[in-house]
Parts: structure tokens; sequence; C-alpha cells
């Protein structure tokens, strides 16, 4: 099939927190399913340690961020979430965790990964490092016929994933146009109300800001800048 005829119809995005896909690239998501793509997020950790609140419990405060997680991926229309909870904080690229990324997405068959850029510089989280990494990883092991051999079964070939978006990234060669769909992002990061609180105004204009900067890079007024990978 030509690369125009071909339809890259289901996504995954692996992140390492609840929040990370809005901030990251919420109005492609929401662009995406509404073209009638099929979305699943991979949540590496609850997020269990974003708070400056000591007497919150990390158990308590990952249910509340997992349920802040589904809604937001509800708004921007995504079709399933997954949580793996991993410890907040504490993110390795482990060979486990690369063993149960791949198993995913041999499963899933996506044809498109998204991902935090591993390699942007001067990333300061272990967990943004780590889940980049793991992803790509697992991306590469997915498709190879004797790397984690076990997880095919019969005459199940291994999974080529076609492209990879890397989102919060400092070197860009691809922008979605997001004009039609920054409200969206919006609305879902308002969902995250641990994380950013009910100044929904206060919100909107860091959110719009943001995107109209990266709008100017690409020539329209709001956009989402990534590194692609087509192989
Ligand atoms: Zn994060």
């Amino acid at each position: 099939m030509s690369e125009q005829t071909e339809s890259l119809d289901r996504v995954m995005l692996i992140a390492a927190h609840p929040d990370d896909p809005e901030f990251g690239c919420g109005g492609t998501i929401a662009k995406w399913a509404a073209a009638g793509k099929e979305i699943t997020y991979v949540l590496l950790t609850s997020g269990d340690k974003g708070s400056r609140d000591p007497n919150i419990r990390p158990g308590q405060l990952a249910t509340r961020r997992e349920a802040e997680q589904r809604a937001a991926a509800a708004v921007l229309g995504v079709k399933e979430v997954l949580f793996l909870r991993y410890p907040d904080g504490l993110l390795e690229n482990t060979l486990t965790l690369r063993h149960q990324l791949a198993a995913i997405i041999r499963r899933h068959k996506p044809h498109i990964l998204m991902a935090i850029d591993p390699w942007r510089h001067y990333q300061l989280h272990p967990d943004h490092r780590a889940a980049g990494q793991a992803a790509l990883d697992a991306l590469w092991s997915a498709r190879e016929w004797h790397i984690f051999a076990e997880q095919l079964d019969g005459d199940e070939e291994p999974w080529r994933v076609k492209e990879a978006y890397l989102f919060w990234t400092d070197q860009p060669d691809y922008y979605e146009d997001i004009s039609e769909t920054i409200d969206k992002r919006i609305e879902a990061l308002a969902c995250h109300v641990s994380q950013v609180g009910t100044d929904r105004e206060k919100l909107a204009e860091r959110i719009k800001e943001r995107s109209r900067k990266t709008g100017e890079e690409a020539g329209c007024e709001y956009a989402e800048a990534f590194k692609r990978f087509k192989f």
C-alpha cells in the first residue's frame, strides 16, 4: 500500500504521568480522534507524588489523578486509558518495563506511537526521560522477530509501528495546527484539578500563549510541535 492510501488510524500515546498527554499534545489528540483515529493512552505512573501537600497519601492522590486522566481523555475522544502504576518520581527504563510495553504494542498494533522526547536537552524530570526512552525501546523491540519471541504465539508476527511523534522536543520537524481544537485541549487540561487548580481563565491564557508561540513557527494560530520519525 502506498503511503498516501494507507490509513494510520491506530494511535498509542505512552507517557509518564496523568496530564502529560494533554500538556504534551492534547490539541492533536482531539483533532485526530475527531478525524476517526482510535487512540489509546498508556500511563506508566499514576502521578502519586504530584502534590506539595504533605498530608495527602500517595494512594489517595493516584486514585484522584487516574479519575482526572480518564475525564480528560473522555473530553478528547480517547478510546482507552491503561495505567501501569509504576511509582511516580522513581520510574526507570528497565527490561521489565520494555517487555511489558512491547507486549502492549504487539497486542494493540498501533500505527503511530506518541511519546515524550527523551533526548531533549536539559530534560530534568527523570520520569520524562525514562518514559520516552522506554516507549521507543519498546517500539524497537516489538518489531523484532527474536526479541521477547515468547510473546508471539503461533504464526503471529512482530508489530512494526509506522510513525513516531515525540512531544516536548527541542528539535521539532512537524507541526499540527490545533486552532480548531485549542478549546478542547484547555477543557481536557482543566480536568486535572489536582495539578492545574480551578482558575480556568489563567490556565487558558497560559496554554493559548504557549500554543500561539508554536503556531508562529508553524504559520497558523495555534499549533503543537513534534519530532517525527517514519519507519
Ligand atoms: Zn509529567
